[in-house]
């Protein structure tokens, strides 16, 4: 919710910003929330803001984010020598285009597209956007099925589980399509097929599966949900396409698990979605859509844009955007190239899934995923212990470690966890420092009479990632991912 600064942020401090003296001879100061009556030196300028940003987290010790921390010179030289390229203005920067459009044929290619060179995609500031426009093409094509069949299409709905990240709840209320949510159940912690068909009816414009889950890192079954689609429609005539949000996965199935078939090589899937930023291994914020054909990506949501002299189609809910993101991933697939993102990936996966099986020889813990799909896991505190993962959030906090504690949605409200992503630059030494500060931390939290935080502890200043659980209110799905 949008709100003014919470008066806690300048606590009894002057409002006013005070310029160091080295720059002045008088005392200055600079209001905080209004516009300086006049400017100030570029000098001075900068050293504040630089300054200001000093006190901002260390983002390699960061194990909440899945977005892109870290990138080689060469990238930060591209993109430092791209910023004032606008992505829309395809007939200024015709290149920059064309390397999208190359970048739309690889990613096509690499999910297994029926045909690359005519897949149709596009490039976006991340997946939220990415999921909103998948979303489209569903409600869209739903509708004018419907219309078509001379039958009502004002009721739309939406099957996906519970732990879908929350650019599917801004879907579905934005654009008005009703969210039917599949419960988590025992030990099944993301969307199930049985459970998904059972939610399906003549108004559902498509199921939404992940790959894999923010909340444990997760792949869902999307083989078996298409199947049991398949097996739907057989029996009732509903044909009900699949949008596969594969934000972090899609760009770690193909490299590391190159035989599990999740994408266009399942017919019923319309739809692909990732995010550049995350395992694409580009900063913030380029996320990309693919469609399997023209016929998934109605043409009446297609607008034109002048390209050298012709026209381009274009599909996206921002107008103007930097190109450097673009650029910079097109500069990774050329660096690495699928062996080299095999190996970044393939790394990311052995630190997780060991740091995951060292947390699970301490003791008093137990996993609830391994690291084996996304290299992300999630585990929670056995019964009986005198700490809760909310203490050991806050512990490992104290040491530099970003570790986000949550519960999770129903009906599982009773499980509460933490959660590590593993990311390109996050070492076998990085996870060794972290197994000694949580082993250390453990010899402290074993001495306390009784766990000290509740849910209400969840509190990780981290963007929309993590923010702070609001206290007496358990965190959403939104407080995680
Ligand atoms: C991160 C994430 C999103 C949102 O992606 P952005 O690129 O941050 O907009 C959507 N879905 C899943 C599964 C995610 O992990």
């Amino acid at each position: 919710m949008p709100h003014a600064h919470p008066p806690s942020e300048t606590g009894g401090r002057s409002t006013d910003i005070t310029v160091n003296p080295v720059f002045t001879a008088e005392p200055v100061s600079v209001p905080r929330f209004r516009l300086p009556d006049a400017g100030l030196g570029s000098d001075i300028a900068y050293q504040i803001v630089h300054d200001e940003l000093m006190l901002d987290g260390n983002a390699r010790l960061n194990l909440a984010t899945f977005v892109t921390t870290w990138g080689e010179p060469h990238v930060n030289r591209l993109m430092a020598e791209s910023f004032d390229k606008n992505m829309i203005d395809k007939d200024e920067y015709p290149r920059t285009a064309d390397l999208e459009q190359r970048c739309i044929r690889m990613l096509a290619d690499l999910w297994h597209a029926p045909d690359p060179s005519t897949a149709i995609g596009c490039s976006t500031t991340g997946s939220s956007e990415a999921c909103m426009l998948g979303g489209l093409a569903l409600k869209r094509r739903w509708q004018h099925r419907r219309r078509a069949e001379g039958k009502p299409a004002d009721r739309p709905n939406i099957v996906m589980a519970i732990n879908v990240q929350i650019c599917w709840d801004k879907f579905a209320n934005y654009f008005d399509v009703e969210p039917r949510l599949v419960p988590m159940e025992g030990e099944r912690l993301h969307l199930g097929a049985a459970e998904a068909v059972a939610l399906c009816d003549e108004n559902t414009i498509g199921v939404v599966a992940i790959l894999g889950s923010t909340f444990d890192g997760s792949y869902e079954p999307v083989a078996e949900v298409c199947a049991a689609l398949d097996d739907l429609q057989e029996r009732t005539g509903l044909d009900i396409p699949v949008h596969v949000d594969g934000a972090s996965g899609a760009m770690i199935a193909p490299f590391c698990d190159p035989d599990l078939e999740w994408d266009f090589r399942l017919p019923r899937v319309a739809s692909i979605n990732t995010s550049g930023h995350k395992f694409g291994l580009v900063y913030p914020g380029v996320g990309w859509a693919l469609w399997r054909d023209e016929a998934a990506l109605p043409e009446d949501l297609v607008f034109r844009v002048n390209y050298l002299g012709g026209e381009m189609p274009t599909f996206a809910l921002n107008f103007s955007r930097p190109g450097g993101q673009v650029i910079a991933q097109y500069y990774q697939f050329l660096r690495l190239g699928t062996e080299g993102f095999r190996r970044v990936q393939q790394t990311c996966r052995e630190v997780a899934t060991s740091l995951a099986a060292s947390i699970a020889a301490l003791g008093p813990f137990r996993l609830l995923t391994d690291g084996s799909e996304l290299p992300v896991f999630a585990f929670t505190v056995t019964e009986g212990q005198p700490f809760s993962v909310f203490d050991v959030s806050a512990a490992l906090r104290e040491a530099g470690w970003l570790v986000p504690a949550y519960t999770f949605p129903a009906h599982r409200e009773d499980l509460a966890a933490l959660r590590i992503v593993v990311r390109n630059g996050f070492s076998h030494d990085l996870a060794g420092l972290l197994l000694d500060d949580l082993t250390r931390a453990l010899g402290q939290l074993g001495r306390q009479s009784q766990p000290q935080r509740g849910a209400e502890a969840a509190s990780f200043a981290h963007g929309t990632e993590t923010p702070p659980a609001v206290a007496g209110k358990p965190p959403s799905r939104q407080d995680i991912a």
